[in-house]
């Protein structure tokens, strides 16, 4: 992982796409900060295509993709995306799976919820859950004091054991069956609703991420970022980003943003 500042400027002139993890990447400890809102606000206001890319639920997507200066949102690790056509005032949804399938592998994840919570002390069902669509979220982090490592690893093993997906982030496991990730998502979106296939993309996009999930991000991209605090995961991750930020969190991101917006000639946050 290089330095941010090394990132040259031919690199960030060529970035037209962000794409950003949002839990402990746009927010800091679990809030959404106003210098953060503004990075986000500042590159949509100059043209760039913003796009989180996040584990949280269908329903707070909904949320995001409407009010968020955004352009299109990619939720649940990839179960979806929605994006929200301001001027006709309507909301498109693509999900990687059908309704009957998904009902089908609600009731797998029911199965996998009973023996995660009955044998794991200390584990909880995530706050959001009731807002989602197609994944499991059990919380190690967020509204229960941390988990030990070898903890949130018994937890990945009962999904894997079931042969769902397990995906670690800052705060949840998230597990799901299908063969879709944060990547296979956002591909899909930039190819079908923006026109940028996966050479463009490669030159064209930028990731940023904090932790395990985001993985698949980091091995993609040629251009990835890493806020701060991805250094307390380093040492999970196979596929570390390219670059990372100074700051931590929300902070580094606007760092990212800041970095992106003078290479552009635009105005800073
Ligand atoms: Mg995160």
């Amino acid at each position: 992982m290089r330095p941010l500042s090394e990132l040259s400027l031919e690199q960030a002139r060529s970035v037209r796409v962000v794409l950003s993890d949002i839990d402990d990447t746009i927010t800091s400890e679990g809030m959404l900060t106003a210098a953060a809102y503004g990075a986000l606000e500042a590159l949509h206001k100059a043209g760039f295509l913003v796009i989180p890319v996040t584990g949280r639920p269908a329903g707070w997507c909904d949320h995001i993709v409407r009010m968020w200066p955004v352009d299109a949102i990619v939720g649940e690790n990839g179960a979806f995306f929605f994006r929200y056509d301001r001027i006709r005032k309507k909301m498109h949804h693509h999900f990687w799976a059908s309704p009957e399938e998904r009902q089908l592998n609600r009731a797998r994840l029911d199965e996998i919820e009973k023996e995660v919570l009955a044998t794991i002390p200390g584990a909880a069902l995530a706050s959001d859950q009731a807002y989602r669509v197609a994944d499991l979220a059990i919380d190690f982090c967020e509204d229960v004091p941390p988990l030990p490592e070898r903890e949130v690893d018994k937890i990945v093993s009962v999904f894997e054991r079931a042969g769902a997906q397990a995906k670690v982030s800052s705060i949840h496991v998230n597990g799901w069956f299908g063969a879709y990730d944060k990547l296979s998502m956002a591909k899909t979106l930039l190819a079908d609703v923006f026109k940028i296939d996966w050479e463009d993309a490669k030159r064209s996009v930028i990731y940023a991420g904090d932790s395990p999930n985001d993985e698949p991000m980091f091995a993609a991209f040629p251009l990835s970022v890493g806020v701060a605090n991805i250094s307390a995961f380093a040492h999970r991750l196979k596929s570390k980003p390219a670059f990372i930020t100074p700051s931590h969190s929300g902070d580094g991101f606007a760092e990212l943003a800041a970095l992106l917006l003078r290479a552009k000639g635009a105005p800073r946050v």
